[in-house]
């Protein structure tokens, strides 16, 4: 089936006429649809649609904006298994995990739907008699929302229910390997209510379609996840319009295990942290940084329960371990296991596993585990995104502290201790946006901000209140009812 770009209220083709498929990683012979593959006309067109839906969109109280993020959320949990199931299909995490991905949409469409009746600012005594002083947040105008495959329903939810609420349009560029899960979102946004023009889709590559929607001198805001190459192109070009732009980029992730640990809590909190979504997600771990006391212990365990872990496509029940996203990204954790197999030790796994039946049309790479790897290692530092564990053995706390910072990102990390002083320094040391304290990296919910410190990140946050400051200007306002000329600071400090 072919699917339209949704522009001012109506699905349409590209003008460019040209389409791509997108498939199922579990098995690469089922297609799923044939999706536009727009160019920059498209782009155009849905970035005025943007604009002429705004002065209409920013007039309507926030609260009533909220209503219909609220009734978008209310279709998300109508229809969750539906979603999570063409997710499964489209993007291959397990089905009970795609449902947790539609689930964190519903969370923050009903989050933000009660910030259109909050949306705080300050009400604050002004230094001048008859003087009255406030602020409000205001919208900024049409957002740009660009997104990567790995959340293909929460992350562009946690990106365009904020913008919206707040009184901005959108125009979403999905990930070129998820766009169906994009295409059944908008289609329950207009189900919600959402005026023509406030919400656009437009789907094709990020050089045809994002780079446009950076581009625009008329998209003043651009939310964007993905890679830091992807990042830092964007960024350049966004700094020379000075735009707005929130950046969530690459990760590695580490959890520290102390030699006082509760070790079955922590095999149970790695193994889903590192294997979970194949080790796609953002919070998954990547680095498990160990006390040498208790290191062959863990590893024992963690070693026989990956074992035990079975691969297959995501909507068998019987699955733990589903797909990875595209043969690329298989190739990509296969030239790990090679770095892994000359500088370190694979204990567990490291070949793809598509020569197992039922598998061979699947992006399958079996869980792998490496230890004696070295913080400065390449398996220490950079990002593999896939289902490669990384064992680094360290002396101390101290260790442990140093070999979890020493990388150049920062999203999340944890420590397993039963020694509450250790874990109040580890909540002060750990440099990243997200601590947990006796459970793995990943599990965020959204009314607490989003988001990762270093190179993972510029400083914004996603989730949360705090999630607004991205798409709202503040507006101070001062109402002087004296009757005369009041100088801040001047006639305030008379003797
Ligand atoms: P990516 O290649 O950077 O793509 C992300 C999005 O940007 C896609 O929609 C992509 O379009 C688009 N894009 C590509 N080139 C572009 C350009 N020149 N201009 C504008 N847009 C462009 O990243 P990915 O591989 O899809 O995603 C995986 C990465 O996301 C990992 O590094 C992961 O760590 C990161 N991530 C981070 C977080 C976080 O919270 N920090 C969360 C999730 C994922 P196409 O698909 O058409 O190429």
């Amino acid at each position: 089936m072919e699917h339209g770009n949704f522009i001012a209220g109506e699905w349409c083709a590209s003008g460019t006429g040209e389409t791509f498929e997108s498939v199922n990683p579990a098995d690469t012979r089922d297609v799923i649809g044939r999706f536009q593959a727009s160019g920059p006309a498209d782009v155009a067109e849905a970035i005025r649609a943007a604009d002429s839906a705004l002065p209409a969109w920013r007039a309507t109280p926030a609260p009533k904006r909220g209503e219909i993020l609220y009734r978008f959320g209310a279709l998300m949990a109508e229809h969750k298994e539906r979603l999570a199931g063409a997710m499964t299909r489209e993007m291959g995490k397990v089905v009970a995990e795609a449902r947790g991905d539609v689930q964190e949409g519903i969370d923050i469409a009903f989050l933000m739907a009660g910030e259109g009746r909050r949306m705080f600012g300050d009400t604050v005594p002004s230094e001048l008699p008859d003087k009255w002083a406030m602020s409000i947040r205001q919208p900024i105008g049409v957002a740009g929302i660009i997104t990567p495959w790995n959340f293909p329903m929460a992350i562009p939810c946690w990106k365009m229910m904020p913008a919206l609420v707040s009184g901005n349009a959108v125009v979403f560029k999905p990930a070129t390997d998820t766009p169906h899960c994009a295409v059944l979102l908008v289609e329950l946004m207009a189900e919600a209510g959402f005026p023509a023009g406030t919400v656009n889709l437009v789907t094709g590559s990020g050089e045809a379609v994002g780079m446009p929607i950076v581009e625009s001198p008329d998209v003043p805001v651009i939310s964007f996840t993905g890679s830091t190459d992807t990042g830092r192109r964007i960024a350049a070009v966004a700094a020379r319009r000075l735009k707005r732009l929130s950046l969530e980029l690459v990760v590695k992730n580490g959890i520290v295990v102390m030699d006082d640990a509760d070790l079955d809590l922590a095999v149970d909190g790695i193994v889903w942290s590192a294997f979970g979504t194949t080790g796609q997600r953002c919070t998954a771990c990547s680095r498990v940084i160990v006390a040498d006391a208790v290191a062959d212990e863990l590893l024992d365990r963690l070693v026989a329960r990956t074992a035990a872990l079975r691969l297959g496509p995501g909507n068998d029940p019987e699955t733990d371990v589903g797909p990875l996203i595209s043969r690329a990204a298989s190739e990509k954790v296969a030239r790990y296991a090679e770095v892994a197999a000359r500088e370190a030790e694979i204990v567990q796994g490291g070949a793809v596993a598509t020569d197992r039946a039922g598998l061979e049309h699947g992006h399958f790479f079996e869980p792998t585990i490496v230890d004696r790897v070295r913080p400065m290692d390449r398996l220490g530092q950079e990002e593999i995104f896939g289902p490669l564990l990384s064992i680094i053995r360290v002396a101390d706390y101290g260790e442990a502290v140093l070999a979890l910072n020493q990388t150049r990102y920062g999203l999340s990390s944890s420590i397993y201790t039963a020694d509450v002083n250790l874990a109040f320094q580890a909540m002060r040391d750990f440099e990243t946006g997200i601590v947990y304290v006796n459970a793995g990296t990943i599990g965020a919910e959204t009314h607490l901000p989003f988001g990762g410190w270093k190179g993972t990140g510029n400083g914004h946050r996603e989730a949360g209140h705090v999630a607004l400051d991205t798409f709202t200007e503040w507006k101070s306002i001062y109402i002087d009812y004296s009757g005369h000329l009041q100088r801040a600071q001047i006639d305030n400090q008379r003797a």
